[in-house]
């Protein structure tokens, strides 16, 4: 499939006031670090490493609710023609903001309670003028029908729904304006589980019917695992690995990624090892001077190498290929 984004050299760097590292340090974070990342039409790919590695400052960069620091965000439209979302002003990015969505994570909190399900649901639409009268109704009717909610509903508030049926509201949000790339950022992680397969089955029905390609933002190997096709593995700042989902699973390549699979809890405990738990480190700290592998103080394979020279390409490893690395298979 071709192209629908690529992300060339991203770098986001915030530099904290007083109060984000305490008053005398006023560091610097690069929260994503030179990342290059293809997202091809009709996927799913998956953003997965613990918090603090970047995965959501990365995502805010392709919603371009952050302008990034360095680095381009290549969107090819589908008219074929192609634009740096890195470079556009404000004004030039608003036709672009129906193109590129967002479901939110907390349905009870991104849905204004004052507001009616109908006037959630056609914000976007007279935001950006796409709709006006009677269409608008149409329009937020045919989403909501998409998203397995009955219409006549639409003149409720949030609180007359549950928890899923709030998270529905917020996909049909998403999609009534007909957008090509949705970016959700643990989007199903504040659901019961119960409801969480029923949410992502959803996701998956509506990029059937639709043609849409996902960035699924998430720490939950399990919900990767179930929507996504191809996995990008974030480790402070950097992307780490890059495989399609079964060869993650099945044979990560990164000790990062065996040891973020191995972190999962297995539902028999007679399958559990004493190393099934990711070492502690520090993660989100304020820049050092990187030297060598950032996986490095919690990686059991290090070698002498690793504290001296960062791995250059991705899998992000010197020793990528020569270790024997676990795969674990969960499932929700
Ligand atoms: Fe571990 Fe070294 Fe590979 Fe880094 S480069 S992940 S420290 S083995």
């Amino acid at each position: 499939a071709e192209d629908i984004l690529r992300v060339e050299g991203l770098t986001m760097r915030f530099t904290g006031g007083a109060g984000l590292f305490g008053r005398r340090n006023r560091a610097t974070v690069t929260a994503v670090d030179d990342v290059d990342l293809v997202v091809r039409r009709g996927e799913t790919l998956g953003l997965v490493g613990e918090s603090g590695c970047g995965k959501t400052t990365l995502g805010r960069c392709i919603l371009r609710a952050h302008k990034p620091t360095a680095g381009r965000l290549v969107y090819r439209r589908a008219d074929g023609t192609e634009v740096d979302l890195a470079a556009l002003s404000r004004a030039e990015l608003r036709p672009l903001r129906t193109e590129i969505r967002t479901v939110f994570q907390d349905p009870n909190s991104s849905l204004n309670p004052r507001m009616t399900v109908q006037q959630i649901v056609a914000e976007p639409l007279i935001v950006n003028n796409l709709a006006s009268g009677s269409e608008v109704k149409d329009r937020v009717g045919e989403a909501l029908r998409r998203c397995g909610l009955r219409p006549e509903l639409m003149r409720r508030y949030p609180h007359a729904f549950s928890g899923g049926e709030r998270q529905r509201i917020g996909i049909a949000r998403a999609l009534v304006t007909e957008p090509r790339l949705v970016v959700a950022d643990e989007a199903v992680s504040a659901l019961d589980v119960s409801v969480r397969s029923q949410i992502l089955n959803l996701l998956e029905d509506l990029q059937d019917e639709l043609g849409l390609t996902y960035v699924f933002i998430s720490h939950d190997l399990s919900v990767i695992q179930h929507l996504c096709d191809r996995v990008a593995v974030m480790y402070l700042g950097r992307i780490v690995e890059e495989a399609e989902t079964e060869d993650l699973f099945e044979r990560p390549r990164h000790p990062y990624s065996e040891a973020l699979l191995r972190s999962v809890p297995r539902p028999d405990p007679r399958l559990r090892r004493r190393d099934d738990v990711l070492p502690a480190g520090e993660i989100a700290t304020p820049d050092q001077a990187f030297t060598g592998c950032r996986f490095q103080p919690r990686c059991r394979y290090a070698v002498d190498l690793c504290a001296q020279v960062e791995p250059a390409t991705v899998p992000r490893c010197h020793l990528a290929g020569e270790l024997e690395l676990d795969g674990v298979y969960t499932t929700i």
